[in-house]
């Protein structure tokens, strides 16, 4: 059933950003609702069936993969009698973990706090007197009990402060001059930073976790005596919270204002066509859609392939779709020059390179017209 596998799909994405935030997920519980309601978002049985659970099993934490209204919130939160955490939370959660220079803290910041204003008199501030713990990093439960005054006061503050490091970082840009800009697009933990490294010989991060890059690396690359810079930015996800697209501004300027886009897929994902359409989409936001594009399949290497028997009649899934029907398929659909690779094996490197290499070529003609 196709639902029901979506639904596993998204399940699974929400354990890993759980592991990612440092959490263990002891079960998975879901519900059929034609929507959601408006006052719990689950049914009243299916909230006392977790209770009951919860109290059981001494579970700390429900998290829920989506975001929650602040008045579901607070009544899930007063039913439960547990910490609630929704998908927004749990994703700004591992930004805070993650943010490493000032710029990405003050912009984690930002989006911390215009998530928290109209949520303020959550409960489990009441409850949980201890510190830490998942949703518990960034701004500090003193801060989240003072008034909603200082918390607008403190956002006007880093939006201020977040608009000169902005034009610093414009100013940046400009001056890095006419050279050829590529930026490395995907979604998150697709392999933009295993493959940032392999082209560029630096040493940038890479973790088998969610978001393992929130700050851009801006590398200068040589292919064939031709030099560009080259751009890792953060991971995009399905429902990135809109605080986040927001303040993300310059890190999502490398993307809007670069040359040409890298986009890295995980073909070893089962549900990597829909990790295409969620960037695509992102894209398509912040208006840098109609870019130059070079589409490049990672992780051949990890793809599986559950071969269908001659006879059996149950309809394909993307399981049993090879990795030469996906070629195919991907090779006619795709309006971009397309490549299939390894970044760990540097299977197709060369094929790879030549690709990126004609592409940056094309712009560098372009803008230098007389030079050759
Ligand atoms: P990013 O979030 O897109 O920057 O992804 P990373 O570069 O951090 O990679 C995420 C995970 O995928 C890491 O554990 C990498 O080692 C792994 N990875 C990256 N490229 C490949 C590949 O070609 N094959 C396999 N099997 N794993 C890969």
């Amino acid at each position: 059933n196709q639902d029901e596998e979506k639904l596993t799909e998204y399940l699974d994405e929400l354990e890993f950003l759980a592991f990612t935030a440092g959490a263990t997920v002891q079960k998975r519980f879901t519900q059929k609702l034609t929507q959601p309601d408006s006052k719990t978002f689950i049914g009243s049985g299916k909230a006392i069936e977790i209770k009951e659970y919860v109290k059981e099993n001494e579970i700390g934490t429900v998290i829920f993969d989506d975001e929650l209204s602040p008045s579901q919130l607070k009544n899930l939160e007063r039913e439960m009698e547990v910490k609630i955490l929704d998908r927004t939370n749990l994703i700004l959660d591992i930004f805070a973990q993650r943010a490493q220079t000032s710029y990405a803290r003050t912009q984690v910041e930002l989006a911390q706090y215009q998530y928290l204003l109209p949520r303020l008199t959550r409960m489990w501030t009441h409850l949980e007197r201890q510190k830490g713990g998942i949703g518990m990093r960034g701004p500090g439960e003193t801060e989240i009990e003072t008034d909603r005054r200082i918390i607008r006061d403190r956002i006007t503050l880093l939006k201020e402060k977040l608009k000169t490091i902005d034009k610093q970082m414009a100013t940046q840009r400009n001056n890095r001059g006419k050279v050829v800009r590529a930026a490395l697009v995907g979604y998150t933990n697709v392999g933009k930073s295993t493959l940032m490294n392999s082209i560029s010989k630096s040493e940038v991060f890479a973790e088998n976790k969610l978001f393992a890059t929130l700050d851009t690396t801006v590398r200068k690359v040589v292919i064939g005596n031709l030099p560009f810079l080259l751009t890792d930015t953060v991971g995009f996800i399905r429902k990135l919270p809109t605080q986040l697209v927001e303040s993300f501004k310059s890190t999502l300027d490398e993307v809007r204002e670069a040359d040409l886009l890298i986009h890295v897929v995980d073909i070893s994902h089962e549900s990597f066509e829909d990790h295409i359409e969620s960037v695509n989409h992102i894209l398509m936001e912040i208006n840098a859609h109609q870019k130059p594009m070079i589409m490049i399949f990672n992780k051949i290497d990890d793809f599986s392939y559950e071969k269908k028997d001659e006879d059996d009649l149950t309809p394909s899934t993307r399981k049993n779709i090879s990795l030469e029907e996906w070629k195919k398929t991907w090779m006619a659909k795709s309006k971009y020059p397309t490549v299939f690779i390894s970044a760990l094996t540097k299977e197709n490197f060369p094929e790879m390179k030549k690709m990126i290499y004609d592409e940056v070529m094309k712009i560098h003609i372009s803008r230098f017209p007389y030079n050759d």
